[in-house]
């Protein structure tokens, strides 16, 4: 299975910093040989970009595109949401649900992350569901199962390897240069693959990505557990130089 190396730019970049950093990661590409037999590249840019990034994205056919998040409604009164048809119409292969800034900041439930990625699914994309545990609950010793259940809460009906990624991504861990240990990631990712593994025909072949503060200094140890399948990235996926660096790192 080749590593996925998610770059969620959130909502940062002015259009003219979004035109020359895709310009920078295709260029990049393209001169380190060899990286995409190994990996596959993905970037999720603010709505508002993504016809522009589209673009220069299908012009060469190196990386995957995507969105941050989606509605969990077809279409009608719902002012400011863009639906899941929609993204497939403009191009997305991929959509983020759930990410922890959504669930904080706009108070996401595990069921409304299910029918995101349902809608996901519906629309014959991939939905890429984070998961993750807060600070708090690393310290009451609830992180495994804070995962647990969130996983089996989000995961959409008829979901396969085709069509969702599971994001573990400690809150604490995202945006803050904090990073889990190895051991620790080792044993989330594990206890991931065997619960996917009891709820899904082809839970041994979903990808489940790591996403908290990984730069390319981290990023070789962390992409080398074994059920690392590859990063979703911040602050790191804003420059070409890291992100690429972050995926050469992945053996
Ligand atoms: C994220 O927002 O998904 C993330 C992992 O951010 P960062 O890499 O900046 O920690």
């Amino acid at each position: 299975m080749k590593m996925l190396i998610a770059g969620n730019w959130k909502m940062n970049c002015s259009l003219e910093d979004a035109k020359l950093l895709i310009a920078d990661i295709i260029n990049g590409i393209h001169v380190r040989e060899g990286l995409r037999d190994r990996c596959e590249f993905l970037v999720c840019p603010s709505f508002i970009y993504m016809p522009t990034i589209r673009h220069a994205v299908l012009n060469h056919n190196l990386l995957s595109f995507g969105a941050q998040d989606c509605s969990d409604q077809d279409n009608g009164a719902f002012t400011g949401d863009i639906s899941a048809t929609m993204l497939k119409e403009s191009g997305c292969q991929y959509v983020i649900v759930g990410h922890s800034e959504r669930r904080g900041y706009h108070a996401e439930s595990n069921a409304l992350v299910k029918a995101k990625a349902q809608k996901v699914v519906n629309n014959a994309m991939c939905a890429i569901i984070c998961v993750g545990e807060t600070e708090q609950q690393r310290s009451n010793g609830e992180a495994l199962a804070t995962v647990l259940k969130q996983l089996e809460e989000c995961v959409p009906e008829g979901a396969d390897s085709k069509n969702i990624v599971i994001a573990y991504e400690p809150v604490w861990a995202i945006g803050t240069g904090k990073v889990a240990t190895t051991a620790d990631i080792d044993e989330i990712h594990t206890a991931i693959r065997q619960k996917l593994k009891e709820m899904l025909a082809d839970g041994a072949n979903i990808r489940i990505l790591y996403g908290g503060s990984v730069k390319p200094d981290n990023a070789g140890d962390i992409l080398n557990i074994p059920d690392v399948n590859g990063a979703l990235i911040g602050g790191a996926s804003l420059q070409a130089q890291s992100f690429l660096g972050i995926a050469e790192a992945a053996q």
